[in-house]
């Protein structure tokens, strides 16, 4: 391990306990070499934790009974309590309710379609950044995520819907993941290694609006996962107006940002874009779509966009309205007479308030 790695090393405690869940192989590794000498017994827990799912000591039966005592009494390796699930008996979405330590709710949601089934997990509790057509942003922020608890999302929804049933993963539920980067790229580095679980990287996708020098970075570490912007409009005023982060990193940086990301780790880039009647999908949204995209290896997920009624929003928030569905048809058709690769998702997990940018609790 690197003084980078050991830099890194972030011990929560809880109870006066050492959560294991969330530290990386190195972190394990060195864990468990100043703590009883035997460094190797960090990739057996790493394996327990991360590829073979084990929640309870009791499961490691390459482990010593004796070490599996000592570990109970000191140490942790579940990070969230289940607290129930529900299923949309339309298209079978599955939003599942978990509680952090603090007693926190977070979503996570299971997305069906076809041959993939998509995983989305939060990476904060709540969202600072106040997205105008976001359910989550108007909840506001509580904290960021651990790194285990961002893992075990994954662990639980797995053992209850099948590892082998989940073929993604996007970081796109509550929360912006690159405001909690270190979290989340130490979450990418426990599925980045061999052992653990049936995801590889090439199937996980970083959803950000757009926090441009964390873009950069995360292309330099070389987790070449894939990235989706939040791109919502090709222009800075309107953006502005329905993304404040946008003051802070522009559309400009971002663009900048994420050509970096495409030509560093060699992927293609998702534009996401929340169709909002009479704010960005004008006939110069169009044009300016077609300039973007021929800058940039992309394609562009139009996503309709779902009320918020069931909140009760003030302000924009409360303004907002779909573009009707046979103007989101033409609008993806004319992107795609430019040779553009338009995906038009469907509002799968509606009916249960699961679908993109409605995922809020109510506490
Ligand atoms: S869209 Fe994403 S970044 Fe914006 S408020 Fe919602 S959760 Fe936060």
């Amino acid at each position: 391990m690197n003084d980078t790695e050991k830099n890194l090393i972030i011990m929560e405690n809880r109870d006066q306990k050492t959560v294991l869940k969330g530290l990386t192989l190195p972190e394990l590794k060195e864990y468990f070499a100043n703590s009883v000498g035997q460094r190797f017994r960090g990739q057996q827990l790493f394996n327990w934790m991360y590829n073979h799912l084990a929640t309870d000591f009791d499961e490691m039966s390459s482990v010593p009974k004796l070490l599996r005592n000592k570990l109970r009494e000191e140490t942790e390796i579940v990070t969230l309590k289940y607290v129930a699930s529900e299923v949309s008996p339309f298209n079978g979405t599955k939003k599942y309710i978990f509680e952090t330590n603090e007693n926190l709710k977070i979503e996570s949601v299971i997305i069906p379609d076809g041959k993939r089934t998509t995983l989305c997990i939060s990476t904060q509790v709540g969202c600072p950044l106040d997205c105008k057509f976001c359910a989550t942003g108007l909840m506001g922020y509580k904290k960021n995520l651990t790194s285990g608890e961002i893992f075990d999302q994954y662990m639980m929804t797995a053992k209850d819907y099948g590892e082998d049933r989940i073929s993604n993963i996007v970081y796109m539920g509550m929360g912006e993941p690159l405001l909690n980067y270190a979290a989340t790229l130490k979450s990418l580095k426990i599925f980045a290694e061999e052992l653990t679980t049936s995801i590889s990287l090439k199937k996980i996708t970083i959803s950000t609006a757009g926090i441009a020098p964390k873009i950069k970075e995360l292309a330099d570490t070389g987790m070449n996962v894939k990235i989706a912007l939040s791109l919502h409009s090709c222009f800075e005023d309107i953006r502005t107006k329905i993304m404040p982060i946008n003051q802070k990193y522009s559309l400009q940086e971002n663009i900048d940002a994420v050509r970096y990301y495409a030509k560093k780790t060699d992927t293609r880039i998702t534009f996401e874009y929340v169709m909002l009647k009479d704010i960005n999908d004008r006939p110069e949204d169009i044009a300016a779509l077609g300039r973007l995209c021929a800058r940039i290896p992309s394609k562009i997920n139009i996503i309709p966009f779902n009320s918020l009624k069931h909140m009760n929003p003030e302000g924009l928030s409360g303004e907002l309205e779909p573009t009707p569905q046979h103007r989101i048809e033409e609008f993806a058709q004319k992107l795609r007479d430019k040779n553009i690769t338009v995906m038009v998702r469907d509002t799968q997990g509606e009916d249960i308030a699961a679908a993109c940018g409605q995922l809020a609790i109510k506490f």
